[in-house]
């Protein structure tokens, strides 16, 4: 069995200006690349993206889109060194679809138990990170420790939380600082 690092795509690997459909926009985040390299060269992380895509179905991208943002993310950060080993994402919203098709967005735990299933993750030793209430949730309704990075609404996102009685397992102000706890915690020094 092997363990893995979830994590949300936009605003927590790159930049997010939202709905982003073009893969000339993609910035990536300061410290993805080294913590992403670290995390899967010396602790045998899978590493695999799950990401709400709902600009799909609002009509505003394809899913050809998705994927070729996709790709450009993982080639920068192969540039770097790092690479994505699987990208799930969710083309469905609550406004549009049926609830069978909305099964996989998150805070559903549907894409990381889907995941574990087609790589064999242990979820007991795999984390999630992302920058939203809904990325932590995800995390926890899997079961995996789950890491909220500061993004531009850190105060509403451990609101929202909060007022679902529930919490990340820690808040980083950066990636790198999320690496740091998940290296620590495997090592059982948080
Ligand atoms: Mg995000």
């Amino acid at each position: 069995m092997q363990r893995a690092i979830f994590l949300d795509r936009d605003g927590t690997i790159n930049h997010d200006p939202g709905y982003i459909k073009d893969p000339s926009e993609i910035i990536i985040l300061d410290g993805v690349s080294e913590g992403l390299k670290k995390l899967k060269e010396k602790f045998g992380f899978k590493i695999i993206v799950v990401s709400n895509q709902a600009g799909v179905s609002k009509g505003l991208m394809t899913r050809e889109d998705v994927e070729a943002v996709n790709l450009r993310v993982n080639q920068l950060l192969q540039y770097e060194g790092a690479s994505v080993d699987a990208f799930y994402y969710c083309p469905y919203h609550p406004d549009f679809d049926p609830p069978e098709k909305t099964i996989c967005r998150k805070p559903s735990p549907f894409m990381i138990v889907q995941a574990a299933e087609e790589y064999e993750i242990d979820l007991s030793n795999s984390y999630m990170v992302g920058d939203k209430a809904s990325d932590v949730e995800c995390g926890l309704n899997a079961n995996v420790k789950s890491i909220l990075i500061s993004g531009q609404n850190l105060e509403k996102e451990i609101s929202t939380l909060h007022n679902l009685g529930k919490k990340p397992n820690f808040v980083a102000a950066n990636f790198i600082q999320a690496c740091d706890y998940i290296i620590k915690d495997l090592s059982g020094g948080v």
